[in-house]
């Protein structure tokens, strides 16, 4: 169980993103982070998961809540499409920012080298990298690639996960045919 933070912007601008209306700048709700770190206590979470948009576009942000996450004891996991390398080299805000990081995935989203078996990721090039022991017995390879679906009661379809285009004509068949259904 997990809180996930969405950071609004994405200098990085992957074809095929999932989140393009994460990549302006502009947008998003501004929450301070102790709203976040107690909204995410009160509900008994494990721990943050960061992801976007593009969390290390605004480092000081992302090493604030962070920061704030460990020190009450929740686990951080963020996601980036910068390789790890290359954060390493940045500046120091990214540095602080990658020492508040239990778990690291890193790599831009490649839409011609699709991921079908590791959870949590899209594409083949992108890493799992532990920068603390806390999720070291995490193996996305065992937890395969999974999809949250959720119809609400008003006919709204919510997907979590990612689904290729034959996976995603299946659903629109299925959940037809079960309006259909509940219609008759
Ligand atoms: S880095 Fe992530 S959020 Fe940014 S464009 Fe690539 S897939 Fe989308």
């Amino acid at each position: 169980m997990r809180t996930a933070i969405w950071f609004q912007g994405c200098s990085i601008r992957c074809k095929g993103c999932i989140n393009p209306h994460l990549f302006s700048p502009r947008g998003g709700t501004q929450l301070p982070v102790a709203g976040i770190i107690d909204d995410a206590v009160a509900a008994g979470v494990e721990g943050l998961t960061l992801i976007g948009g593009e969390p290390f576009d605004q480092p000081d942000a992302g090493c604030s809540l962070a920061t704030a996450a460990r020190a009450a004891g929740l686990g951080v996991i963020a996601f980036s499409g910068y390789e790890y390398e290359a954060l390493r080299e940045r500046d120091d805000s990214t540095r602080a920012f990658l020492a508040k990081v239990d778990l690291l995935v890193d790599g831009p989203y490649q839409d011609w080298n699709p991921e079908t078996d590791r959870a949590l990721v899209g594409s083949g090039n992108q890493r799992f990298i532990h920068l603390t022991d806390r999720y070291k017995d995490y193996r996305p390879e065992l937890a395969r690639n999974r999809v949250d679906i959720r119809v609400r009661p008003d006919g709204t379809i919510e997907v979590a996960g990612f689904l290729d285009s034959a996976a995603l004509d299946d659903l629109g068949r299925l959940t037809s045919s079960t309006r259909t259904l509940r219609g008759v």
